[in-house]
């Protein structure tokens, strides 16, 4: 059966999308990195199946180790289904990711977000960017644009509207990541 994963950092949305995705009720805002194991729910309308891979990056309170091991757990499972991994969505705080992405080149490290984003094109798997919380961004298009630049898709974003979806899950606004998931799925009839 057809897959897709959602990855992110904790905090970004990972919990609220999934639900207005699918409809369940999953536990949103617990523990950052306690669940180990993906999560799977059914997308019944379209038939594909959605796993929620646990949070990577910052989690408060959980040390170093643990978070490279979950890490290694998320590319682990990604390159295992890779065959049949329809999407990748990589959630991002519209909010912060470029402050984030940013702060961790200056210092000589690979951003998670850049790094998952790059993974995912590297293991064949088709990454679409859902950029949570667009209610907290003032100039919408210009911080798409900046994130664009960031992930190395040439701006401006719109040339990228098969793969940016702007949205806003705790309203229940995921329009446009619906929009990307169903071309990934008829690409892939
Ligand atoms: P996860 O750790 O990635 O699964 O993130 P959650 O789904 O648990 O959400 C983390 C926090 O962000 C919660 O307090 C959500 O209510 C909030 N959140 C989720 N989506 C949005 C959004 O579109 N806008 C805003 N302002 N907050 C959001």
């Amino acid at each position: 059966d057809a897959e897709v994963v959602l990855v992110g950092r904790s905090n970004v949305g990972k919990s609220t999308v999934m639900r207005e995705l699918t409809g369940h009720d999953v536990s949103v805002g617990g523990k950052p990195g306690v669940t180990r194991q993906p999560n799977h729910f059914d997308w019944t309308s379209e038939s594909f199946m959605f796993t929620d891979l646990p949070g990577f990056g910052f989690m408060s309170g959980v040390e170093s180790e643990r978070r490279e091991e979950i890490k290694t757990d998320v590319i682990r499972y990604v390159e295992e289904n890779a065959e049949h991994v329809l999407a990748g969505v990589v959630v991002l705080d519209g909010k912060s990711a470029v402050d984030i992405i940013d702060r961790h080149r200056e210092r000589g490290n690979v951003p998670h977000d850049v790094e998952m984003f790059a993974f995912l094109e590297d293991v064949g798997v088709d990454p679409i960017v859902a950029v949570n919380k667009t209610d907290k961004i003032d100039d919408l298009d210009e911080r798409l644009n900046e994130i664009c630049d960031r992930l190395g898709l040439y701006p401006p974003w719109q040339q990228w509207s098969d793969t940016v979806a702007p949205i806003c899950a705790k309203r229940g606004d995921i329009d446009a990541l619906e929009e990307c998931l169903r071309d990934r799925f008829h690409e892939h009839n």
